[in-house]
């Protein structure tokens, strides 16, 4: 095996789907067997279970200690493969050093500013988000198969991985605390609007809210609304708007004048 698979995930029906807001109840038909496939990409929280995908709700997984627990199976787990030979300990912390501190939302901010200020690009990026954001030199583990979700003023997105953590790690660098966290990725699907609240976001009632599942195959980039006010701009100054967490879609992109105001 590489030091490092890049892609742990067991691939199975490979549909992108997605989840309404007024749909509670799902699958994770799609995510692999029982207990494996989701190695290897930074799970949080569940650390004894293997994750017990079987059948599963939306319930948390309240173990007292799970992240001491987490930590010292990685540390085990690392010691082995060292110990083996199997990974080289500078090219363990060379990716982590990578995504800690070398990729991060910036590249999903340039690529929302392009969609923005570039209609082919945009329709490429909606059409063939992998191919696109390939082109713009982003490219790496847990970003192999990206789908850009577009916002508009009827259909608000949101991105969830209800399972454990994926995330689109070339676009948007590691994801933060809250995004693994069981109530986020519970709620996110039953209750997107609150979740929107808890977070400050109010959308108009008649918007509609798409809750995009992220799997081992598919992770989401959601291009947000690009903001008014902002005319004549130029790539890299719409790029510093936009927020990661308006790529995930737990935030909106403030008009400059608004932002400049809060
Ligand atoms: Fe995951």
């Amino acid at each position: 095996m590489s030091p490092v698979d890049p892609n742990p995930h067991q691939p199975a029906d490979g549909a992108a789907r997605h989840h309404d807001d007024d749909q509670a109840s799902h699958d994770h038909d799609g995510h692999g067997d029982e207990g494996r496939g989701h190695d290897g990409h930074g799970h949080d929280g569940d650390g004894q279970d293997g994750h017990g995908h079987g059948g599963h709700g939306h319930e948390s997984h309240g173990h007292g200690s799970e992240l001491s627990e987490m930590a010292l199976r990685v540390r085990a787990l690392e010691s082995l493969l060292l110990e083996k030979g199997y990974v080289e300990e500078a090219a363990l912390d060379e990716l982590v050093q990578t995504y800690e501190t070398r990729i991060g939302p910036r590249n999903g901010a340039m690529i929302v500013a392009r969609s923005w200020t570039d209609p082919a690009f945009r329709d490429w990026l909606l059409r063939d988000a992998s191919a696109a954001i390939h082109a713009m030199g982003f490219t790496g583990r847990q970003g192999e198969h990206m789908v850009a979700v577009e916002n508009t003023p009827q259909e608000h997105n949101m991105v969830v991985c209800t399972l454990c953590s994926c995330y689109p790690w070339p676009v948007l660098g590691l994801p933060p605390t809250w995004y693994k966290s069981p109530p986020y990725r519970s709620r996110a699907v039953i209750d997107p609007r609150g979740v929107l609240a808890d977070f400050g976001v109010e959308l108009p009632p008649a918007t509609r809210i798409r809750v995009w599942d992220s799997t081992a195959e598919v992770r989401y980039l959601v291009i947000p609304m690009r903001p008014a006010g902002t005319d004549g701009w130029s790539a890299e100054e719409l790029a510093a708007l936009v927020s990661r967490d308006s790529m995930i879609g737990t935030a909106v992109v403030a008009a400059p004048a608004v932002a400049a105001a809060s």
